[in-house]
């Protein structure tokens, strides 16, 4: 890892040095990989804002700190089974001690752990910027991520599982990670999720980007998106997994809910 550390004492400090050059130092496990194309002349280390390693329940969701570390959420009783078990893709204990949920979310990998649970379930993220705070949904992020370039995720907001006490919706998400084993880089990581009667679709896929298509007419979405052949699998390989996983998923919900699929 190269680059200046710089202790940023406040938000403002924090945005106001962050520029093309530098980057946000939260666990360092990003930063620090070799192949992550992040490279910082500057890494300004995230101050203790009010909450940032904390975890709460807000009105019937959690919200998760952006300094919370995958190993912290793990331990901690409010955080919905859905989102461990996106966590527990991360095979490695050394990485869930020092790697952010904000920090996973901010790296924006094709390969992320996280991210396409986080987009199925409908999460929101809490960010700030030169021009003030706000939330957006993960989609949103998604969709346009160029105006959030500088930006600092404060905090992540996410639904509770379905029949959590003070739950607000009903909420099921299921995910899967297809790598050839738990510490290899995944070639395919896959979420649906239903919230109330919605259901959204999440997708890593190494090589192509993140993706998140309409349940209506995924297929048609699917069909225009880059999908490489390369050494994780054949451009049909991953084609056919991502269709027969989809659709084993949807099943598995709409049985769960009670509606015909
Ligand atoms: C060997 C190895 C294998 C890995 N494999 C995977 C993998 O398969 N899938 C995967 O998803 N990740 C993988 N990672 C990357 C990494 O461990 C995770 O993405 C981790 O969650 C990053 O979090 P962090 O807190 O360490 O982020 P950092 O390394 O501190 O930061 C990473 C990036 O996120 C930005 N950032 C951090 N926090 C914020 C914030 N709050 N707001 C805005 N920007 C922020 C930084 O500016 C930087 O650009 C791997 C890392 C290693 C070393």
């Amino acid at each position: 890892m190269e680059g200046e550390l710089i202790r940023a004492c406040s938000l403002q400090e924090a945005l106001a040095l962050k520029d093309q050059n530098a980057a946000f130092f939260a666990g360092g496990t990003g930063i620090g990989y070799k192949d992550s194309g992040i490279c910082a002349k500057k890494l300004i280390v995230i101050p203790d804002l009010d909450g940032i390693h904390e975890i709460s329940q807000e009105n019937g969701a959690v919200r998760i700190g952006a300094l919370v570390t995958f190993t912290q959420a793990l331990a901690h009783p409010v955080v919905p089974g859905y989102l461990k078990e996106a966590i527990r893709f991360c095979g490695s204990l050394q990485k869930r001690n020092r790697a952010t949920i904000a920090g996973n979310v901010a790296s924006w990998r094709c390969d992320s752990y996280l991210i396409p649970t986080l987009i199925a379930s409908g999460a929101v993220l809490c960010i700030a910027g030169k021009g003030g705070e706000s939330q957006c949904g993960i989609d949103s992020f998604l969709a346009d991520r160029s105006i959030y370039t500088d930006s600092l995720i404060t905090a992540i907001i996410v639904k509770q599982d379905a029949g959590a006490t003070g739950a607000k919706e009903d909420v099921r998400v299921l995910s899967k990670r297809f790598a050839n084993t738990v510490e290899s880089h995944a070639y395919l990581t896959i979420s649906m999720g239903r919230v109330e009667e919605t259901y959204r679709i999440g997708m890593a896929i190494k090589g192509s980007g993140i993706f998140s298509p309409d349940i209506m007419n995924w297929g048609i979405a699917w069909k225009t998106a880059n999908v490489t052949d390369d050494m994780f699998g054949s451009e049909e390989y991953k084609r056919y997994l991502t269709k027969v996983t989809l659709e084993s998923m949807y099943e598995e919900l709409c049985r769960e809910g009670g509606s015909e699929s």
